[in-house]
């Protein structure tokens, strides 16, 4: 028999994934499918940042890079945040890691043990949970709720802070409710963890260029008084449609950078070298193509969330950011994963049910509308049918 160490039956995974997986192997059965459950652009990567990283691969971009990430694009990383944020960050305190999801494992790793508590987003993004349990440090679901625009609420969060707590996850514009939080409540956040100057912080805003409305992402990094134990999550996976280059960032506090180092050069060694390259293409270049597809995003939105408040039984508040509608299917009579497997067997639509991002998801399914507006159109009319013969 095998001795697999019991953490890993603690470690959890996205249904999107499954979900996926289960939409593609009806299409191969001829099933007429319409995907809004994977969290990606639908769009391609631009141009010239596919040509920059064909042109590094010509140019002989074949080897190892140092493994925190080349100094071009550490420094193209370093203008990016000075550009949307304001901020001066030193090229020396940038990671470069193989997706947003890296920056996450790296930091659960160094504050997760056993008796440990980390406090995240529910509903949110299941890698956290999951790694939080990988650890054996318990988590902390900090409620996300619909009253609040699924907006966190600072008063929530720090009355959750106890003397086990090591790391604090926020996200914000937030993956599945695509809340964004209002700048009074990340004031209000920051002015309480004065009071914790044990607590480190993991800010993941790899949707930070897609807000809508006129709403403004507020980055952690612009307050100085955390700066010293705050981790900022960013990367190209959905700004640039580069989910499959495998190209994230991070910015780590002195005493951690070596720490999250020392991770690279045991998990991956570094980030593809040619996907590096267009990356630097992709920060330096032309930021019309982000300003076109949040602009697409913004017309698909409008559609699904009319679309789904037209739907007997659901109601959906209008998301601030993201590309992500969670509407309230409690209504329906259904349970939410039951009715997300049902709209994907019988009326082909894929989605996520809202327990799939926590215990607070139940009574909710997720949309992504990173699809076309035709074929959001489309699923809505299956999804209308589906449920005015069916509840
Ligand atoms: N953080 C959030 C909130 C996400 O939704 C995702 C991807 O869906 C990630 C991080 C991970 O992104 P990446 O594909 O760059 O690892």
């Amino acid at each position: 028999m095998l001795h697999v160490v019991p953490s890993f039956s603690r470690i959890g995974e996205e249904n999107a994934f499954a979900v996926l997986a289960r939409a593609q192997a009806l299409a191969a059965q001829g099933r007429d499918i319409i995907n809004l459950g994977i969290g990606q652009p639908d769009m391609p990567t631009p141009p010239h940042v596919v040509e920059a990283g064909i042109k590094a691969l010509r140019d002989g971009h074949h080897g190892y890079t140092p493994a925190t990430g080349i100094l071009p694009l550490r420094e193209a990383i370093s203008r990016d945040i000075l550009r949307r944020h304001g901020v001066e960050v030193s090229p020396e305190s940038v990671m470069v890691v193989p997706g947003g999801k890296v920056t996450m494992f790296m930091a659960i790793l160094m504050f997760g043990e056993p008796g440990a508590e980390i406090l995240y987003p529910d509903p949110g993004f299941p890698i956290y949970r999951s790694m939080i349990e990988y650890t054996g440090a318990t988590p902390v679901p900090v409620p996300i709720r619909e009253e609040n625009g699924f907006a966190f609420s600072a008063a929530e969060t720090l009355s959750l802070i106890t003397p086990k707590t090591r790391l604090l996850i926020v996200n914000s514009p937030a993956n599945p409710c695509g809340g964004v939080s209002p700048k009074s409540e990340i004031d209000a956040l920051v002015k309480g963890l004065a009071d914790y100057p044990d607590v480190a912080v993991l800010s993941d805003e790899i949707y930070g260029t897609m807000t809508y409305d006129g709403e403004v992402h507020h980055s952690l990094l612009t307050y100085p008084e955390i700066r010293d134990r705050l981790i900022y999550l960013d990367g190209a996976s959905k700004t640039y449609a580069m989910t499959g280059w495998r190209l994230g960032w991070s910015v780590w506090p002195k005493p951690l950078y070596d720490n999250a180092r020392k991770l690279a050069v045991n998990a991956h060694s570094c980030v593809n070298a040619s996907t590096q390259w267009a990356g630097i293409a992709a920060l330096d270049g032309t930021q019309d193509c982000v300003a076109e597809m949040v602009a697409a995003f913004d017309r698909r939105r409008t559609i699904v969330v009319d679309g789904l408040n037209a739907l007997p039984g659901i109601s959906c508040i209008v998301p601030k950011g993201a590309f992500y509608a969670f509407p309230n299917v409690s209504r329906t009579g259904w349970k939410a994963k039951a009715l997300a497997s049902a709209l994907l067997d019988e009326a082909g639509v894929a989605t996520i049910g809202g327990p799939d991002f926590g215990i607070n998801g139940e009574g909710f399914i997720r949309l992504s509308y990173a699809n076309s507006a035709e074929n959001i159109r489309r699923a809505l009319e299956r999804m209308k049918g589906f449920l005015e013969s069916r509840t």
